[in-house]
């Protein structure tokens, strides 16, 4: 059912919107920290902060890159935007707050989001060997994505 309040589809959790969060941290929803987050919900790629920037720039020519980590921050720390860290690579930042992992293909570099099929508790999952009190969980794995494994066996029959 659509969400009469916001005149949107509703996510399964939604309960507030961006502007309604970001107010909640006694913060305002600039013309810059909208901007970033329309680009970061706009294309759900995982990009980088500098291809954050890069797009935006496209709609707001004048502003910086360090304007950009600083909205990126705001994004991050109202709970918006998730920032995936993998391996040594720059961070790269994910709208997507349902819980899931990540795909990383080691062939294109994308980053695809593998959601839960079923809510299970990580000690369900792993086993941890001893008292251990989980604050935060994230799971990845990498490989090679549908598209490159396409292209592996297309080249594979010539
Ligand atoms: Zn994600
Ligand atoms: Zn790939």
């Amino acid at each position: 059912m659509p969400c009469l309040l916001h005149g949107m589809a509703t996510p399964s959790n939604h309960t507030q919107t961006a502007d309604e969060t970001i107010h909640g941290r006694g913060l305002r929803m600039t013309d810059q920290r909208r901007a970033v987050y329309d680009v970061i919900m706009g294309e759900r790629d995982h990009p980088t902060a500098v291809e954050v920037f890069t797009r935006v720039r496209g709609k707001v020519p004048t502003i910086s890159l360090a304007t950009v980590y600083n909205c990126l921050d705001t994004l991050t720390g109202c709970g918006l935007v998730k920032t995936v860290a993998h391996e040594r690579e720059p961070a790269r930042y994910c709208p997507n707050l349902e819980e899931h992992a990540h795909f990383f293909c080691e062939s294109c570099g994308a980053v695809t989001d593998l959601p839960l099929r079923s809510r299970k508790k990580p000690e369900d999952v792993w086993y941890f060997p001893g008292e251990f009190s989980v604050s935060h969980h994230e799971v990845s794995f990498s490989g090679t994505c549908p598209k490159c494994s396409a292209k592996a066996a297309k080249s594979n029959k010539r």
